[in-house]
């Protein structure tokens, strides 16, 4: 691969180093090679290169090149660092807790933001405090061509419609209309991907992947159609919290049913990225479905994730983790009693933690700034 792309492979890395090596002996009436005897208490060989050199001169001047002046220099005691400095050497990290200033608390947060100052309130620090992250409208503009935001977009366009796309199908969808359904969606599927993507590898590879789901999807609507109608996709929402901050999200999708909406969340990834588990939500862990629910003008009766993707190695859409009703209600109003409090926490100055578990930290592009690897117990 290396070659056909026109860049060094290794055999003429290996000559320009051994060039290098000879260019380095040849230099001086009087070389010393050193090399790293011991790592993790293992003994290291020297290069075989200078395994030669030395078994040349062995058997050329029968003595070897082990230069054993150095190892009594080493042992005089003047050689012996005795270094001496003013500051007192720096102490081994620890979980760091930081007060992030009033002034930088932000005034927009997103459903993101709100999840992460609950996962690691460090990370938020970091993220939001700071705005160590990647500018928003860097991230859309990558985003815009991601699996995930296509499958957003393909569904979008087969409920809702648009220019130049098949008109949506008439709702309740039922049985009799289940190849149409999945005919009008792998259509809609190929022009959406087709104008977003190239025509490359891995493009295909993800319109196949998604292809895959087409029927799954459409048998999943059916069922779902016998409450639900589809209402919209892709709708922003924003809720003023007590300090004046702003919560806003994107809502992937609304349902309307007799007793009103049903906000989902479309989670396309793929096994440890899937949706959260139903504990987690229940627990208020997982915020995000009570935070959408908290950005509608009036309350949804339901929020739950739509899971498409392979799950135990089957191609599956299903609903996922799930609130409704008065387990709603209380969830989404305990959520945002603890945002709003934890945020006059925040301008109160209490410091914010380091907390991260491990399926927090694994995607956190933080850890080099908590260090959490240098914790003496993470
Ligand atoms: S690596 Fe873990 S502990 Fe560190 S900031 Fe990220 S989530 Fe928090």
């Amino acid at each position: 691969m290396r070659r056909e792309l026109g860049l060094p492979a290794w055999p003429e890395r290996q000559r320009q180093q051994l060039e290098h090596f000879r260019t380095l002996l040849e230099s001086a009436p009087r070389v010393l090679l050193t090399w790293h005897r011991e790592q993790d208490g293992e003994l290291r060989t020297p290069s075989p290169w200078l395994a030669r050199i030395e078994v040349f001169h062995a058997l050329a001047w029968q003595h070897d090149l082990q230069d054993t002046a150095l190892a009594t220099l080493l042992d005089h005691p003047l050689t012996r660092v005795r270094g001496h400095h003013p500051l007192a050497a720096p102490r081994p990290a620890r979980q760091p807790r930081v007060q992030l200033p009033a002034a930088a608390i932000p005034g927009e947060l997103s459903v993101s933001a709100h999840a992460t100052l609950i996962d690691c309130p460090y990370r938020f620090f970091a993220t939001s405090g700071l705005r160590l992250k990647a500018r928003e409208e860097v991230k859309r503009a990558l985003e815009k061509a991601e699996y995930g935001t296509l499958v957003h977009e393909v569904l979008e366009v087969f409920h809702a419609g648009r220019d130049g796309y098949p008109a949506p199908l008439p709702q309740p969808l039922t049985g009799a209309q289940r190849d149409t359904a999945i005919k009008q969606l792998e259509q809609v599927s190929r022009q959406v991907f087709d104008r977003e993507l190239e025509d490359n590898f891995e493009h295909r590879a993800w319109l196949r992947r998604w292809l895959a789901l087409v029927e799954h999807y459409i048998d999943w609507l059916i069922g779902q159609q016998a409450e639900w109608r589809f209402e919209a996709g892709e709708r922003t929402g924003e809720r003023r919290l007590a300090g004046g901050q702003l919560l806003v999200g994107r809502i992937d999708r609304v349902d309307s049913g007799l007793h009103g909406a049903q906000v989902s969340d479309y989670k396309t990834g793929a096994a440890p990225k899937q949706a959260p588990k139903q504990a987690e939500v229940d627990s208020g862990e997982a915020v995000q479905l009570p935070s959408y629910a908290l950005l509608e003008e009036t309350a949804p009766a339901a929020v739950q994730y739509i899971q498409l993707g392979r799950i135990n190695n089957r191609n599956t859409v299903r609903t996922g983790s799930r609130l409704d009703g008065a387990a709603l209600a209380d969830l989404s109003q305990a959520v945002l009693v603890r945002l709003e409090t934890v945020l006059d926490e925040i301008a109160a100055g209490i410091p914010l933690p380091a907390w991260g578990d491990e399926d927090t930290c694994r995607y956190c592009e933080m850890d080099g700034l908590c260090r959490k690897q240098s914790w003496p117990d993470p």
